[in-house]
């Protein structure tokens, strides 16, 4: 399938973006600035001072006046070097600050995309947008933005400063523009899209790489494995070009802005030697400005490094920014509703437009009703058990509870009327408390033993070495997937929904699990209105209603007893299930 890669930000929303970032921190970034042109200031005074002590020397001085401005000099340093760390300190405190609370709004977005675009884009792209993007974004926030205003507040300090020490001679220091700035300008246009398709191209080999793991049962047993690797041999060459481009580019920028800097030092010398020996200006001033432009290197040798790490930064940032413009998938309005009922009218569904999976589905659940779905492979059940859970809305027709469309609900409402329950348990990192709190964000342990108690599960948590305090999920104690089966069950009791919509819940575990597990989900099931879609037959008998689903429709729905004696498709699975069995 083509993964549908989720939206990027235009520059205009990420520029919007940084400004609203800087406007929040504005009082501290102020503070920040402010100590860092003082340092730049302190910096300054050596090149004067050595100026004043050239020419001093020159017209003949006393060794007192020397200790002295060398006493001077030792000061500036050290004021400069107090005052720098202590805008270093508050420039990454300012950073931390800044980038945490970039990475929670990009965490809460994440968190309500809608599902279903989560699974048209692929996990790839999505995990490489929460670590490489947001590591990037981390390292141009906590560094690259003081950098860049350190480094700009000493190169205007500097030029200002070679300028009131010596006018003419500061002339020399312009040389290295006429370089660097079309070729740094050259480097920008490029840089920008290059690095937004070296970062696609990661999110692409991660989407590979991680497919092919998870998939890794089906890979081996259809011996997917070549054509696995020619995808992610595919996807890394493109990394590798992507790669090849941007490094190309600095090729270029690095060593021409190297010679444009050291250009302006050999031009103050000559320039400045040639005024001096004229008589224009003193030896002094053109040792103080030539110092000025070797200090200068620094800073705007920094600068256009940091440019660049920006630019990085600038297109993760359209990344992560651009999560914002992923359309929801649901409005919530505040229409109550009227009943527990749950309405499927016409309703009809395609994945992909054009294409229908469902054709018109009618069906009216009676509550507190079992009705078993059984059907051939791919008929169209567990995309109906969505729409009946409300994951997806259906493109035509409704599915409505107490006749409001479920999408209408607000999710944290919805997931208290219907619920999906599929063989997919997942064990969150945390302790077992929380992992069930899940269910009703606000559950009292009391509650939590109750539902745990409910699932028959209390048992085996209790004995656990923490109780529900143990932390469970990757690194810490193992469930056996069983007991992560129960927990989501115990979620569910929690949650309690009127409906639920059971896919394939008890297929993949072992019989005799699968029959532990019924105790737990009868307890689950009782006094709720319950879909199963059936993969047992004897599901489908011991259910009050059966409906039929072949080719996107419900062809046959009625009581085992009545389709059996209708003598259509449910009664010739019935008789050949009877048969194997
Ligand atoms: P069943 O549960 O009866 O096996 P499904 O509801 O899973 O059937 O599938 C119905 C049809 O929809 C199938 O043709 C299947 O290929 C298609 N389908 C299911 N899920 C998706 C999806 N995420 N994207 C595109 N097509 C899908």
């Amino acid at each position: 399938m083509a993964e549908t890669m989720l939206p990027v930000a235009d520059s205009a929303q990420v520029k919007a973006e940084g400004l609203r970032l800087l406007r929040q921190h504005q009082k501290p970034l102020a503070g920040v600035v402010i100590l860092y042109v003082l340092a730049a200031m302190a910096g300054l005074a050596g090149p004067f001072l050595i100026g004043r002590l050239v020419d001093a020397v020159t017209d003949g001085t006393t060794a007192g006046f020397v200790a002295a401005v060398s006493l001077g000099l030792a000061g500036f340093v050290l004021v400069q070097t107090v005052l720098t760390r202590w805008a270093q300190v508050k420039g990454m405190v300012l950073g931390e600050k800044v980038f945490a609370q970039l990475r929670e709004e990009f965490m809460e977005q994440v968190t309500s995309l809608p599902l279903s675009t989560v699974e048209k884009a692929g996990t790839g792209d999505l995990v490489s947008r929460t670590t490489n993007d947001v590591d990037s974004v981390s390292h141009t926030v906590r560094f690259g933005v003081p950098q860049v205003l350190v480094s700009v507040a000493t190169i205007v300090l500097t030029a200002a400063a070679a300028v009131l020490a010596s006018p003419l001679v500061a002339l020399g220091l312009l040389v290295g523009v006429p370089l660097l700035v079309p070729v740094t300008r050259w480097y920008l246009k490029r840089a920008t899209p290059g690095y937004l398709a070296e970062r696609e191209s990661y999110a692409v080999l991660n989407g590979a790489i991680t497919e092919t793991i998870e998939g890794a049962r089906t890979v081996d047993a259809l011996s997917l494995g070549p054509q696995r690797r020619r995808r992610i041999d595919a996807a890394l060459r493109n990394c590798f070009e992507k790669e090849q481009y941007t490094l190309g580019l600095r090729t270029v920028l690095f060593p021409a802005a190297e010679f444009a800097f050291w250009l302006p030092v050999a031009a103050v010398l000559l320039w400045g030697g040639w005024l001096a020996s004229q008589g224009a200006v003193t030896t002094g001033m053109v040792a103080t400005v030539a110092l000025y432009a070797m200090q200068l290197i620094d800073p705007v040798d920094r600068l256009i490094m940091w440019i660049d790490e920006i630019q990085v930064g600038a297109s993760s940032l359209a990344r992560i920014v651009g999560i914002r413009n992923v359309g929801t998938d649901r409005t919530a309005t505040d229409a109550v509703p009227a009943g527990e009922d749950i309405l499927v009218d016409k309703a009809r569904y395609a994945y992909r437009p054009g294409h229908d999976v469902l054709h018109g589905i009618d069906l009216e659940l009676v509550p507190g009703e079992r009705l078993a779905m059984v059907g051939p492979s791919g008929a169209g059940k567990s995309t109906l058990g969505r729409l009946l859970a409300g994951i997806h809305g259906p493109t035509s027709g409704s599915v409505t509870v107490g006749g409001v469309p479920l999408v209408d609900r607000p999710l944290d409402e919805l997931r208290g009327e219907v619920a999906l329950v599929t063989q997919e348990h997942h064990v969150f990192v945390g302790t077992l408390a929380d992992n069930v709190r899940l269910g009703k964000a606000d559950a009292t342990e009391a509650e939590i033993e109750q539902a745990l108690a409910d699932v028959g599960s209390l048992a085996w948590v209790r004995a656990l070495p923490n109780g529900l305090a143990t932390e469970v999920g990757s690194g810490s104690h193992t469930l056996t997937p069983a007991q992560a089966q129960e927990l989501a069950l115990a979620r569910l009791v929690l949650a309690d929904p009127h409906t639920l919509v059971l896919d394939e819940a008890t297929s993949l575990i072992d019989p005799q699990a699968a029959r532990d597990l019924e105790f737990s989900l009868s307890a689950v099931l009782t006094g709720r209105t319950v879909v199963a879609i059936a993969h047992r037959l004897h599901t489908a008998h011991d259910a009050d209603r059966v409906a039929v689903v072949e080719a996107g429709r419900i062809t046959e729905l009625g009581t085992h007893d009545e389709l059996v004696a209708q003598g259509g498709s449910y009664a010739a699975l019935w008789h050949s299930w009877r048969q194997d069995a």
